[in-house]
C-alpha cells in the first residue's frame, strides 16, 4: 500500500448554499425543463446505431435552424469560441486575408484567433452602438480583396443586430466568403443561410436554444466546402471540419471515429432543437419581437435610455441600457441579484462601464419574465443613490 505516500489529504468541500437566479444576462440563459431531462439520458458509445441516429436527427434540425440545404452541417464539441476558431481556421490559411467588420468584442476575438494562426486579419471599425452600411463594407471588400469577411449578426456586447440580407452576394462579387457569428441571434431573430448567401455560420446552445454551453452547431456552403477541399494548410486536428464531417456522416457514407462526443450534450442539443421545431422559426422570431417590444415599452415608461440609438439596429435577444449619469453599473447588477434574484450583466468589451446588458430569450422569452425584469430594474433605480454627479 502506498497510503503513506499520500501528501495531499482529501479536501473538505463545503456544502454551499445556492439559489438559482433567473438568468437574464446575455447568456447563458435558463434551460428548457425538457432539456434538463435530456441531460440525464444514457451515455452512448460513439460507434453505435443510436448514436448515429441521434446525430442524423440533430443534423436535420440544424438544417432547419440555419435554413440551409447544405450537407456540411454538424456540431463542434465546445462552447461558441470553439466553433469560431473552427470556422476561421478551416477556411482561411496563413497569409490569407480575413476582413473583420468590427463593432463588438466577438469581432475582436475573431481578430485574436486569426492572428494566432498567422492569418492577415484586417479589422475595420464603426462606433459600437451602430451597424455597418453595405456601401462601407463594399469599399473595404474592394480595397482588401480578402479570402473572407467576418461579421457578427447579433452582438451581445453591444446589443446590435447587423443586417445580412444580400451580403453574401456582395462578398462573392469580390471573391470573398462570408462568415457569420449567430451565437446570440439564431432562433430569436430571422437568419436565412442559403437565401442570404452565407458561406459559414456558427452558433451555440446557451442562448436562444436554451441549453447548456458545450456543443456548437456550424454549417458551410458548397463554396466554403470547395475552399476547404483545396486548402494547403492544416487546421487544428480537434477542429478539422473535414474529419468531423466523416464522424457526423455528412455525406451519408462514413461513420468514422474522431473523438468521443458527450452524449448527454447530444441528447440536450436535439431537445433544444425540438423545442424550436415545435414552435417553428417564424413563430419564435415573432415571440421574441413581441416580448422585447413589451420590455422596451416598460423600460421607456421608467425613463431608461437605450445604448443603441436606432430602433432597427437593436437586437431582440439582448437589450443594452444606459443608466442616468452618476449610477454605478456593477452596483445595479448586484442589487438586482440580491433583491430580485435576477441576473443581468454590466457591459463587456467596448461597453464595459457604459451599459447594462439584459437578455430575454429562448425559454425566458415571455411577457412574465419581461415584466419581472422591468419591475426589478425600476425598483433598483429607485433604491440606488447616485455614486457621483
Ligand atoms: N459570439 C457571441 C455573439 C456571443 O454572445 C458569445 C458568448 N457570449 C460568443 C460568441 C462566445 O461563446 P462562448 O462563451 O459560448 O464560447
Amino acid at each position: 500500500m502506498l497510503a503513506s505516500k499520500i501528501i495531499i489529504p482529501v479536501p473538505k468541500i463545503e456544502n454551499r448554499k445556492f439559489t438559482k437566479p433567473l438568468l437574464c444576462g446575455p447568456g447563458p440563459c435558463d434551460v428548457w425543463p425538457s432539456v434538463a431531462e435530456a441531460l440525464n439520458k444514457p451515455i452512448l458509445s460513439p460507434m453505435c446505431d443510436e448514436y448515429f441516429n441521434l446525430m442524423a436527427d440533430i443534423r436535420d434540425s440544424l438544417k432547419y435552424l440555419f435554413q440551409t440545404k447544405s450537407k456540411l452541417v454538424l456540431a463542434i464539441s465546445g462552447s461558441g469560441h470553439s466553433a469560431m476558431e473552427a470556422t476561421i481556421t478551416n477556411l482561411i490559411g496563413p497569409n490569407e486575408t480575413m476582413l473583420i467588420a468590427t463593432r463588438g468584442i466577438w469581432d475582436e476575438r475573431a481578430l485574436n484567433i486569426a492572428q494566432r494562426h498567422n492569418i492577415k486579419a484586417i479589422p475595420f471599425r464603426i462606433p459600437f452602438n451602430t451597424t455597418f452600411s453595405y456601401e462601407h463594407i463594399e469599399a473595404e471588400l474592394k480595397k482588401w480583396k480578402p479570402t473572407a469577411l467576418f461579421v457578427t449578426h447579433g452582438d451581445s456586447s453591444t446589443g446590435t443586430v447587423q443586417k445580412l440580407d444580400g451580403l453574401g452576394e456582395l462578398c462573392h462579387k469580390y471573391g470573398a466568403l462570408l462568415i457569420v457569428d449567430t451565437v446570440v441571434s439564431i432562433g430569436g431573430v430571422p437568419f436565412l443561410m442559403d437565401e442570404w448567401g452565407v458561406d459559414a455560420v456558427y452558433t451555440s446552445t446557451q442562448k436562444v436554444l436554451s441549453g447548456p454551453a458545450g456543443i456548437s452547431p456550424v454549417a458551410f456552403s458548397e463554396r466554403a466546402e470547395e475552399k476547404m477541399n483545396n486548402r494547403k494548410h492544416q487546421p487544428p486536428f480537434y477542429l478539422d471540419i473535414k474529419l468531423l464531417a466523416q464522424q457526423w456522416n455528412c455525406y451519408g457514407n462514413t461513420r468514422a471515429y474522431h473523438h468521443t462526443l458527450c452524449s448527454p450534450m447530444l441528447w440536450a442539443l436535439l431537445q433544444c432543437l425540438q423545442e424550436i421545431n415545435k414552435r417553428t422559426l417564424p413563430k419564435f422570431w415573432k415571440t421574441h419581437a413581441d416580448v422585447v417590444g413589451h420590455f422596451h415599452k416598460r423600460l421607456r415608461q421608467y425613463g431608461f435610455n437605450f445604448l443603441v440609438p436606432k430602433a432597427e439596429d437593436r437586437l431582440a435577444t439582448v437589450t443594452t441600457v444606459v443608466l442616468p449619469q452618476g449610477y454605478d453599473y456593477l452596483k445595479f447588477v448586484k442589487y438586482m441579484r440580491e433583491n430580485y434574484n435576477i441576473l443581468i450583466f454590466g457591459g463587456l468589451g467596448p461597453t464595459a462601464g457604459k451599459a447594462l446588458r439584459i437578455g430575454i430569450m429562448g425559454v425566458n422569452a415571455t411577457i412574465e419574465v419581461a415584466d419581472a425584469v422591468a419591475d426589478g430594474m425600476a425598483g433598483t433605480l429607485k433604491a440606488l443613490t447616485k455614486s457621483y454627479n
